[in-house]
């Protein structure tokens, strides 16, 4: 588990509260900008640029059990949109609180030494080290759930042609002669298919359907 690895108060993303204190109702505010740490987003999708600045607004209140740290991220994301490919830009805030355990608040309800019983929920649990607690999977699982699985660069983007790939957005009149369609299509299907199976499929039909559309 990841309490096996020593926090360290030089990275950016960890957070010391030796002066917040442990008196519950205690209160600290604190704004840090940080680097993007890579691969902050949905990967291959949508995410913030690594080393691109994210604005953190956090709130650290002490309660019994650790400290409820509840925050705010701010930042540009970049991606492309899923249907045009044309890159997309959008200004990101993600929202997050998460409680913070010290580890000795773990006498009441659970054991926590005792791996393997409850390691999936231990999972799920945060843990302040040494008083310091680190902010990055918190950050991370915020910045994923406020980022769309699908961005597109506008709400009706039209996509890409299928045909010939062209950007319909950029072209709104754009279409192929209806006809040249369906003899591309039937040569396809022409060449593609072995003599039995052409007269399986009625092939006779089909190329009178051609031999029509040719004339026009
Ligand atoms: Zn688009
Ligand atoms: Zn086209």
């Amino acid at each position: 588990m990841a309490s096996n690895a020593r926090l360290d108060h030089r990275n950016p993303l960890v957070f010391d509260t030796h002066e917040l204190g442990r008196r519950p109702g205690a209160l600290q505010r604190l704004t840090r900008t940080i680097d993007a740490p890579a691969d902050l987003g949905i990967q291959g999708v949508i995410g913030v640029p690594a080393g691109a600045p994210v604005e953190l607004e956090l709130r650290l209140e002490s309660v019994m059990e650790g400290v409820l740290v509840t925050g705010t991220a701010r930042a540009q994301a970049e991606g492309e949109c899923v249907r045009c490919l044309e890159p997309v830009g959008q200004e990101l805030e993600a929202d997050f609180q998460e409680l913070f355990s010290y580890p000795d608040a773990d006498d009441r309800g659970r054991v926590i030494a005792e791996p393997g019983d409850d390691a999936e929920d231990d999972e799920d649990r945060f843990f302040i080290e040494d008083g310091l607690f680190d902010l990055e999977p918190l950050l991370r699982d915020a910045v994923v759930l406020a980022l769309p699985m699908q961005p597109v660069c506008q709400e009706d983007c039209p996509g890409l042609c299928s045909e010939c790939g062209a950007r319909l957005a950029d072209d709104p009149d754009h279409h192929h002669d209806a006809v040249d369609i369906r003899w591309a299509a039937l040569q396809g299907l022409a060449g593609s298919l072995e003599d039995g199976e052409k007269d399986e499929m009625s092939g006779a039909d089909a190329e009178a359907g051609v031999d029509e559309k040719q004339e026009k």
